[in-house]
């Protein structure tokens, strides 16, 4: 008998919500990760939670309502880390008419499945304070809305929920090979062991790696897949309200303006062919000054590639069969199954978006090889999301009464990462003193403690860059005391599931 049902090569987001989906309907799940959850594709996602408008401009209304209602299930499974987020786009462009901005909105939001969500609206922008930072030739624009979330937090909620069910989450662990018979072999090195897995069924999820994976693990001829190279630039914050901003560009192209936590704003994407690995993925300068330029034609503030303080660049798959080579479409899942042999599913490609579904569309496809029950992922929340009536203002309000030495802004981090979970971290403390060492920004040596017990967080940059977005705005001599005390502290950084 194998050890587990189902083993998923790969803890990026569409890995983890496989696995989620798989422990939820009672398999025994296994997922290998080469290095840190989300830090693949996934850790460069665009924060926007929302149905690409492309998809609409296509007429791919099916596509759109899909994505709507995938963007109502994110609200509704993680309301501390998806928040409501309008998006402005100022009119400009003769590639693309006011006419057809106002159509295209209003079948966006018929087709949104939650009538409860703001409608989009005409925006004048020389009376309102969304253009003060434009220039002055942008009169118009529309606003519609989406949801605001970081795409490697998700990553990781979801891989804690799937521990919750169940399922065996090994980080740091690379698959480097499988066999197959009617059940699956699974050879991963592990901080330098070899650790040996069998299961009835394996999923590739390795996202740029895909290729590689399997060539070179499964010994398989590997899909027909392109590879893209999307980059984005992070500089100081450049205007004082949080909503975004999607900016059209003269080719047609569009750029998203986002701000992050109050203090940084994120520009991109733009994207280019890619070969090689991805792990030396890095956004070339020239994409960086398009960057800067696509922003400079609409902000009254001018950046130059000097005031770029982070860049990040991510390897998509694109399915290389499709014609649809113009957006993202819905992403691929494709299973492979011999007579006699043990099945292999791959899936790539989608959105943080449509992540969900596209797990489910992946447990349909598995179905025929286990006695199981139906979808369930579409209603059920995510670790921490369990907030009294969806009221996160409340949860704040509540922390700080019971924690009053704490910032306000440092209960709105934590309530936005952990949710209902906080008052795990907090629990006992009652002086700053109580929570360890401070490494500013609010990062206390309790909510680390907490990270790698609890989320699999072994190295300072898993804290600063994929459990929280602190490594764009901390301190170089910080981050070192927070990396010596996360070797030195810990003997050991296995994570546990949460009871
Ligand atoms: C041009 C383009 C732009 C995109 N932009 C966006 C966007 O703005 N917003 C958005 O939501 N989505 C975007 N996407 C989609 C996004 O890439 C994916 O939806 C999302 O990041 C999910 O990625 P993933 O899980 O498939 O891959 P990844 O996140 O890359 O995960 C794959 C994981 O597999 C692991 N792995 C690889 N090999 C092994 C091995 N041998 N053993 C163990 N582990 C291994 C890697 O370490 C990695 O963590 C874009 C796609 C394209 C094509």
């Amino acid at each position: 008998m194998a050890d587990f049902d189902l083993a998923v090569i790969g803890g990026g987001l569409n890995g983890v919500s496989i696995a989620r989906d798989a422990a939820g309907r009672g398999l025994r799940v296994l997922l290998l990760e080469k290095g840190d959850l989300g830090s693949g594709a996934s850790a460069t996602a665009s924060p926007l939670i929302q149905c690409d408008l492309r998809v609409l401009e296509r007429g791919r209304f099916g596509e759109a309502r899909r994505a709507l209602v995938e963007r109502d299930a994110w609200f509704r499974a993680a309301p501390h880390q998806v928040r409501p987020v309008r998006v402005v786009v100022p009119m400009d462009s003769p590639l693309r008419p006011i006419w057809l901005w106002r159509l295209g909105l209003a079948v966006h939001d018929r087709l949104s499945a939650d009538r409860a969500r703001p409608r989009s609206e005409a925006v004048d922008l020389t009376h309102h304070r969304l253009g003060d930072p434009l220039k002055r030739p942008f009169g118009l624009a529309f606003a519609y809305g989406a949801g605001f979330a970081d795409s490697p937090r998700l990553t990781v909620l979801t891989a804690m929920d799937a521990a919750r069910r169940g399922a065996t989450i090994v980080t740091g662990a690379r698959c480097i090979r499988a066999d197959r018979s009617d059940i699956w072999r699974i050879v991963a090195v592990r901080r330098g062991q070899r650790e040996i897995y069998s299961a009835r069924a394996l999923v590739n999820a390795a996202g740029g790696w895909l290729g590689t994976v399997a060539e070179t693990v499964l010994r398989l001829k590997p899909p027909r897949i392109r590879l893209v190279l999307a980059s984005q630039i992070a500089v100081r914050r450049m205007f004082d309200h949080d909503s975004a901003y999607l900016l059209q560009q003269g080719d047609g192209r569009l750029v998203q303006v986002v701000p992050l936590d109050g203090k940084v704003t994120l520009i991109g994407s733009v994207a280019r062919p890619f070969t090689g690995d991805p792990a030396h993925a890095a956004v070339p300068a020239a994409d960086a000054l398009w960057l800067t330029r696509a922003a400079n034609r609409y902000f009254r503030e001018q950046l130059e590639p000097t005031d770029v303080i982070h860049s990040l660049a991510g390897v998509h798959v694109f399915d290389a069969s499709s014609a649809r080579t113009a957006s993202r479409g819905e992403g691929v899942v494709r299973l492979e199954r011999t007579f006699g042999e043990a099945p292999l599913l791959t899936s790539f490609g989608g959105d943080t978006t449509t992540a969900r579904r596209q797990a489910e569309t992946a447990m349909a496809a598995l179905a025929p090889f286990f006695a199981m029950p139906g979808p369930w992922t579409a209603q059920a929340a995510l670790p921490g999301g369990d907030v009294a009536l969806g009221d996160v203002g409340g949860l704040v309000d509540g922390l700080q009464a019971r924690w009053p030495f704490l910032t306000r802004e440092t209960v709105r981090r934590l309530v936005s990462s952990y949710g209902t979970l906080s008052e795990t971290i907090l629990e006992g403390a009652r002086s700053r003193d109580d929570l360890g060492p401070d490494f500013g920004e609010g990062l206390s040596g309790r909510e680390v403690d907490y990270l790698m017990a609890k989320e699999w967080a072994r190295f300072a940059d898993d804290v600063l860059w994929r459990r929280s977005s602190l490594g764009l705005t901390m301190t170089e001599g910080r981050r070192e005391a927070l990396a010596v005390f996360m070797t030195t502290h810990h003997a050991s950084a296995e994570a546990r599931p949460l009871q």
